[in-house]
């Protein structure tokens, strides 16, 4: 019995890794817009294409023995007896979400066991299509789950060169196109159709059916009119009581980062090719939050920065930033990719990845199950857990690191290669039909260089195109052993040279520190793409136990309340880096990789309401206290955070206890 068992298990691994091996697709050329489409600036390169090293990939892993490895094996939503495998459990959006995570991270992983764990769900929905063309499990109505199904289809065919997604592809957008007639997108598909549109756009570019063009339109006449909408847009702060509806749903404004920019695609309208900055400008002035994006519990919610983001929306606003660089070549939409990749994304988990929140905020001084100020969220929302809330992010959380990898290089219209976010990683692709291998040697986010050795198979002439962030001063960049001269901040830096095997490119990012002004005139400390937060102690209370996830509460040890001692014009003056190595797991609160040093004086005022902060008080601010030291870490690292502070004022004589 026990040599049976060894025996199968035996067999099932080795025929997942030889599936693992087969999988592994040639080099092939790049798949650029097809007319009409307007061209993009940038092409997102196939899965696998980009690998994460270094602690990204140390990342990746943590994320495979954490919750997204295992989630299936406890959590019934995506348990075996879910319906997109054929059984009578879960037939809408949870297992196409986690799929939409599990499947890039098991292919940029080439993970035998994560793969094996991929393929029955894919098989299941490519080998069960039925006869109209219809997919997924035949109890859902719904045109939002096969939307996000779509998306996974596109990463398998790209990681295997399965030649059954393209035909079903065809088939089951033929049968939509049939019935939106009588069948039109409602509820939440009305607001998400351009995921869909994204994967339509894919499989026209490989078949060049017209009728593909004519659904993007159908879907745009039934879909929710989002350039419309930011054109006038309603809200100037947190939702009134009552306009809890879709158009303020948090999540379905990230997903409609990506509208403007693929539809300009279709259009070619300007002002479709500006909606996607008109979106961002209107959600900063309105709703942003010092963590990068902007704030929805479960609706807009306003700048206080107490106010939570749900980690759904943190994933989906990254993957729609990654498709409006690709299209747009905007080197700012790379700064705010990785603001949200290295601060929210991290943070709204905890450092080993087995429990997050759906609710994170940036001034976190307690997570606790409590009645807070969310617009419509419940008492569990800012826990660390399996499914604090509602069960949606456990499912589609995993997307995150996958997609933020495999979108850190893209191809250049220009026949090149250009970097969209830095991190540690290596890119192979085909260049003029010559094979070229990209690797990228860095501590970045947490060190300001980065090193790049360029090796084509044989020499080959190609552009770079090196994003210099808007907040770096004084870059430096020597390709070849040359200085480049005439580097500026928030532009895209553009290498042409005759490449050989091994040649370096040696990147530095001086990142001084910032001080960014916010809600009631608080400061939040940026330096280079992390966000910092006050470090406070944190005491971790278990609240109860599924399988091998914990939910948790966790109580500061250490005082929260402090007003900032900081010269906005010079902030570097009094805030000092401290840099340490960077552990397995960067974002943790005991060893980060840089905290920076800085004063600051307890509050007394500063007080908890509802189980929050309350809002930064208004500055210049004092109190009786003396000036502390304070240290400030990466704000992912602190579970317990102030992000924003109070400035403090100049001592007023007479208010200083006499000593
Ligand atoms: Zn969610």
């Amino acid at each position: 019995m026990d040599n049976d068992l060894t025996r199968r298990t035996f067999l099932g691994c080795t025929a997942a890794t030889i599936g693992a091996l087969a999988a592994a697709p040639q080099l092939e050329d790049l798949v650029k817009n097809r007319p009409p489409l307007a061209a993009s600036a940038f092409y997102r390169l196939p899965l696998t294409s980009v690998k994460p090293a270094g602690w990204l990939k140390d990342q990746l892993r943590i994320q495979a023995e954490g919750i997204t490895g295992h989630l299936g094996e406890f959590w019934p939503d995506v348990g075996s007896n879910s319906a997109w495998l054929g059984g009578s459990g879960e037939g809408w959006e949870r297992g196409p979400y986690y799929l939409d995570g599990l499947l890039p991270l098991a292919y940029l992983l080439d993970d035998p066991k994560l793969i094996a764990k991929v393929k029955p769900w894919v098989d299941w929905t490519l080998d069960r299509q039925r006869p109209d063309g219809s997919i997924g499990p035949e109890k859902n109505k719904d045109w939002w789950p096969i939307m996000i199904m779509l998306k996974v289809l596109t990463q398998f065919q790209e990681a295997t060169g399965d030649a059954r997604v393209i035909p079903v592809m065809e088939k089951y957008f033929a049968y939509q196109s049939r019935m939106l007639p009588t069948e039109p997108l409602k509820s939440w598909a009305i607001y998400r159709w351009q995921d869909e549109l994204a994967s339509l756009l894919w499989l026209y570019n490989r078949t060049g059916d017209a009728k593909l063009l004519d659904l993007a339109h159908q879907l745009k006449a039934q879909g929710f009119d989002w350039r419309k909408f930011y054109e006038h847009f309603p809200f100037t702060g947190r939702i009134a009581p009552g306009q809890d509806k879709h158009e303020s749903h948090g999540v379905n404004h990230a997903m409609a980062l990506k509208t403007a920019a693929l539809w300009y695609l279709v259009s070619h309208d300007p002002a479709d090719r500006s909606g996607t900055e008109l979106m961002l400008a209107m959600l900063d002035k309105f709703e942003s939050l010092p963590n990068g994006i902007f704030s929805a519990d479960e609706h807009f919610a306003g700048r206080n920065p107490s106010q939570g983001i749900e980690l759904c929306a943190v994933v989906e606003a990254m993957f729609s930033l990654e498709l409006d660089l690709a299209v747009l070549g905007d080197p700012r939409l790379g700064d705010r990719l990785e603001k949200i990749a290295f601060n929210p994304l991290p943070g709204g988990q905890t450092a080993d990845q087995w429990s997050h929140q759906y609710d994170q905020q940036p001034n976190q001084a307690l997570v606790s199950l409590g009645r807070r100020d969310w617009t419509t969220n419940g008492p569990e929302s800012n826990l660390f857990g399996l499914e604090p809330n509602f069960g949606c992010c456990t499912a589609n959380l995993h997307q995150g690191w996958p997609k933020f990898t495999a979108s850190l290089w893209m191809a250049s219209a220009d026949d090149g290669l250009a970097v969209a976010a830095y991190a540690p990683c290596e890119v192979r692709t085909k260049i003029k039909g010559v094979d070229v291998l990209v690797e990228e040697d860095t501590g970045y986010p947490f060190r300001d260089k980065i090193g790049l050795t360029v090796s084509p198979a044989s020499p080959l002439r190609f552009p770079l195109h090196l994003r210099i962030p808007e907040w770096t001063r004084d870059p430096v960049v020597v390709a070849g052993g040359q200085n480049a001269e005439g580097l500026r901040p928030g532009t895209y830096h553009r290498i042409e040279r005759e490449w050989r095997k091994g040649d370096r490119v040696e990147i530095t990012l001086p990142m001084p520190v910032r001080a960014i002004e916010g809600f009631n005139g608080s400061v939040s400390v940026e330096r280079g793409p992390l966000v910092y937060s006050l470090r406070i102690g944190e005491a971790w209370s278990k609240l109860k136990q599924t399988g091998p996830v914990a939910d948790w509460e966790v109580y500061p040890t250490s005082p929260w309340n402090y007003g900032l001692r900081v010269d906005l014009k010079n902030p570097s003056t009094s805030i000092q880096v401290r840099e340490a190595p960077i552990a397995r797991q960067p974002f943790n609160n005991s060893s980060p990789p840089v905290a920076l040093e800085a004063k600051a004086r307890r509050l007394p005022q500063w007080v908890i309401v509802d189980d929050s902060a309350a809002p930064p008080p208004q500055g210049p601010v004092t109190s009786r206290l003396e000036d502390a030291p304070v240290t400030l870490i990466p704000y992912a690292a602190a579970r317990l955070r102030i992000t924003s502070f109070p400035v403090l004022g100049p001592d007023q004589p007479g208010i200083r206890e006499p000593q």
